[in-house]
C-alpha cells in the first residue's frame, strides 16, 4: 500500500495506477498525521499533470474490455470484493482512526454504510434492465438501454476516507465504467486498501485507479477529455468550482457540497431522546460529518429544560484516541482544529452563550493531538457566524424560536439544504415538516437521516450542484446512459421507399 523513499523517514503512500503502485512523477507530497498524537506519519505523493494522464490512460484502456464484460462477471467480482472488505474491515478500521482520529467503532460505521452500497450495486443485472415494448407497430419492437459512460472520476473528502467512495464506484464499477478515486489527501490510505481488494476480487487492472494529490489532481482530472463524469464530494466553494468547471468542460458533474443540518425541537418532543439525539449526531466523529446536527431550533416553552438535558449528557462524553474506549477523537489536521477553535471565539465576541467549552479539556490522548472537545452555545442568532457558516467541528448551537413556523422558517432561509430533523410527538407537525421543508434528506425523530443505499443521498440549494443525488437508482441513472431501439422484422426485406415520418399502425 506505501513505500519507503529514499530521503524519506516516514513511508509515502503512492498512486495506484493499471493495477501497481507507482510514486509518479510529481515532486510535491503532502504530510499525513495520526492526530490523536500530532505526529506526521506518512507522506502522501501528489499528482502531476503526467500522472493524471497515466491514470485516466489507464481508466481508458481498461474501458475498453471491462464495458463489454458481463453481467455475471461483474456481479461475481462485486460479491468477492465485498467479502474481501468484510473479512479485513478490522485494518481499514484502524487505517481511517489513524489518519482521520474518528473512533474505531465509528470507522466501522462508515465501513458498514459504504459495503452497503457494494450490495446494492451487486444487484445491477436488475437495476440494468431496460423496457420492451412488443409491436408497437407491425414487425416493431422498441426497448431501451443502458450503458456506461467510460472512465468517471470520483474525488472525496477527508471526513468518509471509505463510506464516501463507496457511495460512487461500486455503482460505476458495476454498471461498466472504469474509474480513478482522488480521495482526500489528508487520509490517503483507505483508496488504496480498496485498490488492492479489488485486486485480489480480481478486478482487471485499470478498472479502479487511485491518484493521489490536490488541487492539480482534481483539475487536471476534471479537464482531461476522456473523463466522462465526474463526482465530487466536499465543501461548498470547491463543490461549486468543480460543477462550473466540469460543466464547462462538459462532463455530466454532480458535485456535493457543505451543509448545516439543523434539528427542530418542537414542545411535545420527549426531551430525552431529543438531547440524546442532538449530543450524538453533533459530537459524533467531532462534529466533521456533513450530516452532522450544527444547530438545534427549539421553540421557548421547552429551551430550558432541553439545554439542561443536553449539558448533563455532554458531561458524561469522554474524548480520546480514536483507538481506546471514548466517544469522540480529535479533529484532523491542526489547521482545521485552529479553525474550530476560531469559530467558538468568534461566537463568544458576537454574544452567544457560550454554556460548554470544549477548548482546554483533559481527554485520554497524546498532548500533541489536535484535541477540542464538545462545546455548546446557546442564544445563537441567525446573524452571528457561529451560525451562518459551517464549522465542521464540535460546536453546536441552540436557537431558540417562538413557534414551529418560526423554525421552519428559519431552517429553509438557510443556504445550506442536506439534512434536517424535526422531533415532535404530534404527527401533523411531522407531516408539515416532510413535505415544506427545503432539504433533500428528512429525519423525523431520527437526527441523522443518511439514506440506505438503495435509496439516493444529496442534498439541495448550496449542499449539492447537479441535479443528481448518489448511489439508489440516481446513481445508476448518473453512470450510465439511455439508448431506445426501434428495431423492425419485416416478413419480406422488399418493402418500397417511403419518405414519411414514421407513425405508428
Ligand atoms: P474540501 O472541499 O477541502 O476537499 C474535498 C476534495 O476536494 C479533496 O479531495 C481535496 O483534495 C479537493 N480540493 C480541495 N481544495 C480544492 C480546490 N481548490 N480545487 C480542487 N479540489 C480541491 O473538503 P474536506 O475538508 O475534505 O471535507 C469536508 C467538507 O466536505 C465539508 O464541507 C463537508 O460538509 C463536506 N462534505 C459533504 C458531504 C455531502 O454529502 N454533501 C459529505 C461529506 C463531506
Amino acid at each position: 500500500m506505501e513505500k519507503v523513499n529514499v530521503g524519506s523517514d516516514v513511508p509515502v503512500v503512492g498512486h495506484w495506477i493499471a493495477g501497481a503502485l507507482r510514486m509518479g512523477t510529481g515532486e510535491r507530497t503532502g504530510d499525513v498525521y495520526n492526530p490523536a498524537t500530532g505526529d506526521v506519519t506518512k507522506k502522501v505523493a501528489f499528482a502531476a499533470a503526467s500522472d493524471v494522464n497515466d491514470a485516466v490512460a489507464a481508466a481508458e484502456a481498461a474501458f475498453a474490455t471491462w464495458r463489454t464484460s458481463t453481467l455475471a462477471q461483474r456481479v461475481r467480482i462485486l460479491f468477492a470484493f465485498r467479502q474481501l472488505c468484510i473479512d479485513r474491515q478490522d485494518e481499514l478500521a484502524a487505517i481511517i482512526t489513524s489518519e482521520h482520529g474518528k473512533t474505531l467503532d465509528d470507522a466501522a460505521g462508515e465501513i458498514a454504510r459504504g459495503l452497503e452500497v457494494v450490495e446494492f450495486a451487486c444487484g445491477i443485472p436488475h437495476l440494468l434492465k431496460g423496457g420492451f415494448s412488443e409491436g408497437v407497430s407491425s414487425n416493431v419492437d422498441v426497448y431501451s438501454l443502458r450503458q456506461p459512460l467510460g472512465p468517471v472520476a470520483i474525488i472525496s473528502p477527508f471526513n468518509f476516507p471509505a463510506m464516501v467512495p463507496c457511495w460512487f464506484f461500486p455503482v460505476a464499477i458495476a454498471a461498466g465504467n472504469t474509474v480513478v478515486l482522488k480521495p482526500s489527501e489528508r487520509d490517503p490510505s483507505a483508496a488504496n486498501w480498496f485498490a488492492e481488494r479489488w485486486a485480489e476480487a480480481g478486478l482487471p487492472a485499470g478498472v479502479f485507479n487511485v491518484l493521489h494529490g490536490d488541487k492539480t489532481a482534481v483539475t487536471g482530472l476534471i479537464e482531461h477529455p476522456a473523463i466522462k463524469a465526474v463526482s465530487f464530494v466536499g465543501s461548498t466553494p470547491v463543490a461549486h468550482s468543480v460543477y462550473e468547471l466540469g460543466t464547462k468542460a462538459g462532463k455530466r458533474v454532480q458535485a456535493l457540497g457543505g451543509a448545516k443540518n439543523h434539528m427542530i425541537v418542537l414542545a411535545d418532543a420527549d426531551l430525552n431522546q431529543a438531547a440524546n439525539a442532538a449530543v450524538s449526531a453533533g459530537f459524533g466523529s467531532a462534529g466533521e460529518r456533513c450530516m452532522a446536527i450544527s444547530v438545534v431550533v427549539v421553540v421557548d416553552d421547552v429551551a430550558d429544560a432541553l439545554v439542561a438535558k443536553i449539558v448533563e449528557t455532554m458531561a458524561t462524553l469522554r474524548v480520546g484516541d480514536g483507538r481506546r474506549s471514548c466517544d469522540m477523537g480529535p479533529l484532523v489536521t491542526k489547521e482545521h482544529l485552529a479553525r474550530v477553535a476560531g469559530y467558538v471565539e468568534r461566537g463568544v465576541s458576537e454574544g452567544a452563550d457560550l454554556v460548554v467549552d470544549g477548548r482546554g479539556i483533559a481527554v485520554d490522548g497524546a498532548s500533541g493531538g489536535f484535541w477540542l472537545g464538545p462545546t455548546l452555545f446557546d442564544r445563537v442568532t441567525p446573524e452571528m457566524t457561529i451560525y451562518t457558516d459551517e464549522i465542521f467541528g464540535p460546536v453546536l448551537s441552540i436557537i431558540r424560536v417562538p413557534s414551529f413556523d418560526a423554525a421552519m422558517n428559519l431552517v429553509n432561509a438557510n443556504a445550506h439544504g442536506n439534512g434536517a430533523a424535526i422531533f415532535t410527538g404530534d404527527g401533523y407537525a411531522a407531516r408539515r415538516f416532510q413535505s415544506e421543508i427545503e432539504v433533500g434528506m428528512v429525519g423525523i425523530n431520527v437526527p441523522i437521516p443518511v439514506p440506505v443505499s438503495y435509496y439516493s443521498f444529496g442534498g439541495w440549494k448550496n449542499s449539492l450542484f447537479g441535479d443528481t443525488h448518489a448511489h439508489g437508482t440516481e446513481g445508476v441513472h448518473f453512470f450510465t446512459r439511455g439508448k431506445v431501439v426501434t428495431s423492425r422484422w419485416p416478413e419480406s426485406s422488399h418493402q418500397g421507399l417511403d419518405f414519411a415520418f414514421p407513425q405508428n399502425a
